[in-house]
């Protein structure tokens, strides 16, 4: 199994905002043995991220995306997912009370713009953000003769994608994932010789592959 992490926003293309959620996410898919094969960036541009979702749900069996599930006009992955994966925005009852719950928690009275939020593709399930007003998107697709490719959309706020890691996500992925493997990491120092020296004394720790 192998995945994508799909960061989207201007912010992010533009070079004003590091994507250190991709990071993030990597090393926590790592700990799950999950390979990381690609890290895509796109900016807010409807036609631009439907097309990043389709390769990724076509080349990756596991897709991570992270930004673009505000209220805003901007925040375009709902729209693009379900162009992607070809179904209507339905609306979510759950992903609504959510929206509503915390404005009412903040007593503050909710902009109609926030019920975009809880429009996802048909057929998606709500992931829970328990403190941010953007609920995740968990959506399977099914891809003809390669079995089935899952896709969880996250916010963009750091915070909550860690609080959601722990509440549901990292348990989801880990049950989607299977049989637990292990990416084990080494660093090895070397001193004084050259690269291609190092190579030819550790052949078999170098070979591609292995
Ligand atoms: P909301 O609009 O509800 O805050 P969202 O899902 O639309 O959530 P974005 O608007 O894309 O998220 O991002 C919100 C903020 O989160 C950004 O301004 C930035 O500070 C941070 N952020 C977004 N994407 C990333 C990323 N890839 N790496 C690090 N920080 C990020």
């Amino acid at each position: 199994m192998h995945a994508e992490i799909v960061s989207i926003g201007d912010e992010i293309t533009s070079g004003r905002l590091l994507d250190t959620n991709s990071q993030w996410i990597s090393e926590r898919l790592a700990d799950l043995g999950i390979r990381v094969l690609y890290h895509t960036s796109v900016g807010d541009d409807l036609d631009a991220c439907t097309g990043v979702f389709r390769q990724a749900l076509a080349r990756a069996d596991l897709v991570i995306a992270t930004g673009g599930l505000g209220p805003t006009a901007d925040d375009l992955t709902r729209e693009a997912l379900a162009q992607a994966v070809d179904r209507p925005l339905v609306l979510n009852q759950a992903a609504l009370a959510h929206v509503r719950g915390i404005f009412a928690r903040r007593n503050r009275v909710m902009p109609a713009s926030n019920e975009r939020q809880a429009f996802l593709p048909e057929g998606a399930q709500v992931i829970h953000n328990p403190n941010g007003t953007a609920p995740g998107i968990d959506l399977t697709v099914s891809r003809s003769g390669r079995g089935e490719s899952r896709l969880l959309a996250l916010p963009g706020v750091p915070a909550e994608i860690d609080e959601m890691w722990r509440d549901s996500v990292g348990e989801t992925i880990e049950r989607f994932a299977g049989e637990a493997r292990v990416i084990r990491h080494r660093s090895i120092k070397c001193f004084g010789a050259g690269e291609s020296q190092v190579e030819a004394m550790l052949p078999d720790l170098i070979r591609r592959g292995r």
